[in-house]
């Protein structure tokens, strides 16, 4: 069937007034009091500056930016409640990795042990990629953040022929000095299971790897986007991960071992489950689940 990949409404990034800015924080403070890799967590070269340049206006979710041209032509980056923090969105996978699985099965050191660059990443059983899926999330999230006055950087934009390998990922979220950084992805289980859930990072020492300064925060950061997701999404908390919290813990994740700043993974539903899989096709849902992480990270960055 055709998969619904209209366009989100397009949040155009404008200044906004002390009492806007003002309101702002207070209603999203008021609402919050409070298989990745294995189906192939993410990383990815930097990406030339594109990315990094949250001063320019928000194109529409689901499109590529064109590279800006100087940075005497880069715009000031738009006020808002987040100006001054850096986020980063890892969409997991790639859709080109299809093509390169000799070079994604290469192993990589993820502190604790070694593991596959990347993986391909699971589908629909109409076929609707994985790694279209986390893009289309993502240039959705990018544009509601840089609307708040976030820096925002993407881990790649299918701008690669495959990856970032897992321990690129984690670096560049690393080498940024993010305050955030969420992984995208979509998970590949049975027909039944359902729901999304957030991998949080477990205490990992060893090698490369040390998750220490960061399991607490990332742990904050997972739970306010759980509960911001369930609310803007309507979904429930998977029904066979993490026992109905919404929130699971690994060790395995190399995006997740080679992190110094906080980060969490989100699997976004079930794509092989069909009643998830109409969720996660449709680009009216999708626009849902990047509110639901922008808010969660929004509201982990006011603490
Ligand atoms: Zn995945």
């Amino acid at each position: 069937m055709p998969y619904d990949d209209s366009p989100p409404p397009v949040r155009r990034a404008r200044p906004l007034t002390v009492a806007a800015a003002l309101a702002a924080v207070c209603l999203t403070a008021a609402g919050c009091g409070g298989g990745p890799e294995a189906g192939g967590a993410g990383a990815a070269p930097p990406r030339h500056g594109a990315d990094t340049a949250s001063s320019t206006a928000p194109t529409p979710a689901g499109e590529q930016r064109p590279e800006p041209s100087g940075s005497a032509s880069v715009e000031p980056a738009p006020r808002g409640p987040l100006s001054g923090r850096t986020v980063v969105i890892d969409p997991g996978h790639n859709p080109r990795n299809r093509d390169h699985t000799r070079e994604i099965s290469e192993q990589v050191d993820i502190g604790t042990g070694r593991k596959e660059c990347d993986t391909t990443g699971t589908a629909t059983d109409d076929g609707y990629a994985e790694a279209r899926f986390t893009l289309d999330v993502s240039h959705r999230l990018r544009t509601l953040l840089e609307a708040d006055g976030a820096r925002v950087r993407l881990t790649h934009d299918a701008d690669r022929p495959f990856g970032p390998c897992i321990d690129e990922r984690a670096r560049i979220g690393n080498e940024a000095k993010a305050d955030a950084v969420v992984s995208v992805h979509a998970d590949g289980s049975a027909v039944g299971n359902r729901g999304f859930h957030v991998i949080l990072p477990a205490p990992v020492k060893g090698g490369g790897a040390d998750t220490s300064r960061i399991v607490r925060s990332s742990a904050d950061l997972g739970a306010r986007i759980a509960g911001h997701f369930v609310r803007t999404t309507g979904s429930t908390p998977s029904n066979y991960v993490g026992g109905n919290t919404g929130l699971d813990t690994r060790n395995d994740l190399g995006g997740l071992n080679l992190s110094t700043v906080p980060k969490v993974f989100v699997e976004c539903g079930n794509m092989r489950d069909p009643k998830d899989a109409a969720l996660l096709t449709s680009a009216s849902w999708r626009q849902k689940a990047a509110q639901g992480l922008a808010d969660g990270i929004s509201s982990y960055l006011k603490g």
